[in-house]
């Protein structure tokens, strides 16, 4: 049987490979996490929460971009456990809509969101580049703006919480409920996997959840303002506009590792 009853048990069957420098999971540690995560299956988000703030906290962290499941699930939190630690990755792109998004939500729900910031500002990026990376290289882009940001976020955490949904792509199909992170190393837990776009705009608008304006111009998902447009009519895939005419679907933050970070 899995463990259900308190974090050390959890935590104690990771094993660290010292000759890695790293942390990684036994294959025990892996089955107790799929077994929790096939009893989560038929849970609430806030269910999911509630387990992950019991077998974390307080290193448990949640990364968003205030898109509406991270605002749905920030409404959450800040009942079941409003002293978790969130954070932003604040890429200098952001439009400024999302950035006055942080302030609606710390005045509704007193939850304060870290924004992260990369350590070279957006001009001494672009000088060190000879002008905007996300133009020419949106992956390396990605990787300095966001990945390595993130790896700073969760330092010292062993779970992060993300808001991604199983119907926003083919690539986050397949996400777990709870799960092992290899990419970060550590447990991923996403409480509206199961959730709808359907079911998160009923939670935003019944709760008066607050959400980024730009949603009603057309922009269903949104990343950098850069990187983002709107969806034209007979779209149907809700992040067309995310990269728009390039390859490119994801940063990073939620797919397979690959060595440079490619991704979302
Ligand atoms: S979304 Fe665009 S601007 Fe933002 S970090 Fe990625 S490439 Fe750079």
């Amino acid at each position: 049987m899995p463990t259900t009853t308190n974090s050390s048990a959890t935590r104690s069957a990771l094993v660290p490979d010292s000759a890695a420098g790293q942390t990684h999971p036994t294959p025990e540690f892996l089955a107790d996490l799929a077994a929790h995560s096939a009893r989560l299956e038929t849970a609430e988000p806030e269910e999911i929460i509630t387990w992950a703030h019991q077998h974390y906290a307080p290193q448990l962290t949640m990364a968003t971009a205030f898109g509406p499941e991270g605002c749905v699930i920030l409404s959450m939190l800040a009942k079941i456990a409003p002293a978790t630690h969130v954070f932003n990755l604040d890429t200098g792109y952001q439009f400024q809509q999302t950035l006055d998004l942080r302030d609606r939500i710390a005045e509704k729900y007193g939850v304060e969101v870290e924004m992260l910031q990369p350590e070279l500002s957006v001009p001494e990026y672009e000088a060190m580049h000879n002008g905007p990376l996300y133009k020419t290289n949106p992956t390396q882009c990605c990787f300095d703006r966001k990945i390595r940001v993130l790896q700073r976020g969760i330092q010292g955490k062993q779970a992060w919480m993300s808001g991604i949904r199983r119907d926003q792509s083919a690539d986050r199909a397949q996400a777990a409920i709870v799960g092992w992170d290899m990419k970060f190393g550590m447990v991923k837990i996403s409480p509206l996997a199961n959730w709808t776009k359907q079911d998160v705009w009923k939670r935003i608008l019944e709760a008066k959840v607050p959400y980024n304006p730009l949603h009603d111009q057309d922009y269903p998902s949104i990343g950098c303002w850069p990187c983002t447009r709107a969806v034209r009519q007979g779209e149907t895939d809700q992040r067309a506009g995310r990269w728009s005419g390039t390859e490119k679907t994801e940063c990073g933050l939620h797919t397979i590792p690959e060595s440079d970070g490619s991704g979302i």
